[in-house]
C-alpha cells in the first residue's frame, strides 16, 4: 500500500488523513506538536519542526507523494522534499500565496485571462512608501493594512481611517512588509475551491457565500441561490483561470469579495487565495458526493479527478472555542444532545484538547432537502450554541 504524506498537523490535515485512509492509503503527518489534531490519527506521526532536515528526510522516505494543509509550512521545506517526491502544491506556488505582494502581482498578471482584479492597494514596506501614500493614495484611506506574510483568521490587519492611523498601524506591525489595501463596502464575500491534476485537468465545486465575523469565517452557504448564477459562473471561470496560470496542482481555494458596481450582477474582486483545502469547503464532506479532501488525494495520488456533484443544500456553521465558555466565561460543554437531535446535523469535532476563545475547533454541517429547511435548523442551531452570523442566515 502506498504512504501519502502531509505537512502540518492541524484540522485541515486531519480531514485529508481521513480522506486518504478511506481510499486505503497508509499517511504520514510532519508536525511538531505531539497532541495534534492530525497527527493523532495518522499512521506515522513525524514529530518534529518543519525545516527540520532529518523530519524531512524521514518524511519522504515514507511517502509517495505529499502535500500540505498549513499555509506558512516553509516554502523551502516543500522544495527540499521535491527533490525526490512529487509535492502538490509545489513551493513555488505556496510562495507565491505566502506574500500578499507576490499574490496581487499574480492576480494582476493573471487579470486579462481571469476578468477580475484585486482591491486597490499599495504596498508599504518603506517609510518612503508609507510617505507616499499620504502623498499620493489618499484614495486608499480608508483601508486596511495587513502584514504581507503569515496573516490569517484578520490576524496581522489594522483597519485604518488616517494617514496618522496608518503610521501607528505599520509601526505596530513591526514596520514589515505590508499592503495597505482600500476598504471596500462588500455586499457579499465568496470562495470557489478547484482541484487540478498533474496533467492539466480541472474539477470545481459550485461557489459557496462565506459570511465573516471579526475576520474569521463564521457561516458558509452552499446551496443554489446563493448567490446570482451570473456571478457565481464569474467566479468558478475566474478560480478555474487563477490555478491554470499559475500550473497549480491539488486543491486551491480563492476568495473573493462582491462590491456594488451598478451593473446587473454586482462587481467581483479577488481577494486571496488558500494553496490547500479550505474551511469554505467543509461542506462538501457532507452535501457532497466528492469533498474537497477526496479531491486532494486525488490530485497528489495521480488519480482522476472525479467531478464533485452537491447531493443536498447545506450550511456551515463554524465552531470557535467561544462556544465552550458560558456567559459568565465558565468553561462548558456545549448541548451536543439538543444539537444532534436536529434533523440533518453533522458534528465535526477536530480532536483539539484545549478550547481557547477563537480557535477553531470544528464545525456543524446542516445538510436537508430544501434550501428552507436547512436554513430552519441553521437558525435552531446557532441559536443554541450561542453562534455569530445568525442574522445572516
Ligand atoms: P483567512 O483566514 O481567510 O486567510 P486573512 O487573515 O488572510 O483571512 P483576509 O481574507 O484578507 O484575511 O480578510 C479577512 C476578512 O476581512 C475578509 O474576509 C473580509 O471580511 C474583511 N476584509 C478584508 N479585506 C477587506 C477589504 N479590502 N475591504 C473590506 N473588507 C475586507
Ligand atoms: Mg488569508
Ligand atoms: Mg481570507
Amino acid at each position: 500500500r502506498a504512504t501519502l504524506g502531509v505537512m502540518g498537523g492541524g484540522q485541515l490535515g486531519r480531514m485529508f488523513v481521513h480522506a486518504a485512509q478511506r481510499l486505503g492509503y497508509f499517511t504520514a503527518v510532519l508536525e511538531p506538536d505531539a497532541q495534534s489534531p492530525a497527527g493523532r490519527v495518522s499512521h506515522h506521526h513525524i514529530q518534529t519542526d518543519y525545516n527540520d532536515p532529518a523530519g524531512l528526510a524521514q518524511l519522504a522516505h515514507l511517502c509517495h507523494a505529499i502535500t500540505t494543509e498549513f499555509e506558512n509550512v516553509p516554502a523551502q521545506a516543500l522544495q527540499t522534499l521535491a527533490l525526490t517526491r512529487p509535492v502538490a502544491p509545489s513551493a513555488a506556488v505556496v510562495g507565491i500565496a505566502q506574500n500578499r505582494i507576490e499574490e496581487k502581482a499574480h492576480f494582476t498578471a493573471c487579470a486579462d485571462i481571469s476578468g477580475v482584479t484585486c482591491a486597490p492597494y499599495a504596498v508599504i514596506e518603506t517609510l518612503a512608501q508609507l510617505q507616499a501614500i499620504q502623498d499620493d493614495r489618499a484614495d486608499l484611506l480608508p483601508g486596511i493594512l495587513k502584514t504581507a506574510r503569515m496573516g490569517y483568521d484578520g490576524k496581522g490587519q489594522v483597519r485604518v481611517k488616517t494617514a496618522v492611523e496608518l503610521a501607528a498601524a505599520w509601526a505596530e506591525l513591526g514596520g514589515s512588509a505590508c499592503v495597505l489595501e482600500k476598504m471596500l463596502p462588500l455586499t457579499a464575500e465568496c470562495s470557489v475551491l478547484v482541484a487540478r491534476g498533474w496533467d492539466g485537468q480541472v474539477v470545481s465545486f459550485v461557489p459557496q457565500r462565506n459570511v465573516h465575523v471579526d475576520g474569521i469565517l463564521a457561516v458558509t452557504h452552499a446551496y443554489e441561490g446563493n448567490m446570482p448564477p451570473a456571478l457565481a459562473d464569474r467566479a468558478r471561470d475566474a478560480a478555474v483561470s487563477i490555478a491554470h496560470h499559475i500550473g497549480y496542482v491539488g486543491v486551491l481555494c480563492v476568495e473573493f469579495f462582491v462590491v456594488e458596481d451598478g451593473s446587473e450582477h454586482g462587481g467581483l474582486i479577488v481577494n486571496e487565495m488558500a494553496p490547500r483545502p479550505h474551511n469554505s469547503g467543509h461542506y462538501t464532506l457532507d452535501a457532497c458526493d466528492v469533498s474537497q479532501f477526496d479531491l486532494q488525494v486525488h490530485a497528489m495520488a495521480g488519480l482522476p479527478l472525479p467531478q464533485p456533484r452537491q447531493h443536498s443544500p447545506a450550511i456551515m456553521l463554524n465552531l470557535l472555542g467561544d462556544v465552550w465558555f458560558d456567559v459568565n466565561g465558565q468553561p462548558h460543554e456545549p448541548d451536543w444532545h439538543t444539537v444532534l437531535s436536529l434533523p440533518g446535523t453533522h458534528l465535526h469535532l477536530y480532536g483539539k484538547l484545549q478550547a481557547r476563545v477563537g480557535r477553531k475547533m470544528g464545525h456543524l454541517t446542516i445538510t436537508g432537502p430544501d434550501v428552507a429547511s436547512v436554513k430552519t435548523v441553521a437558525r435552531r442551531a446557532a441559536g443554541l450554541l450561542g453562534l455569530p452570523g445568525l442574522d445572516t442566515i
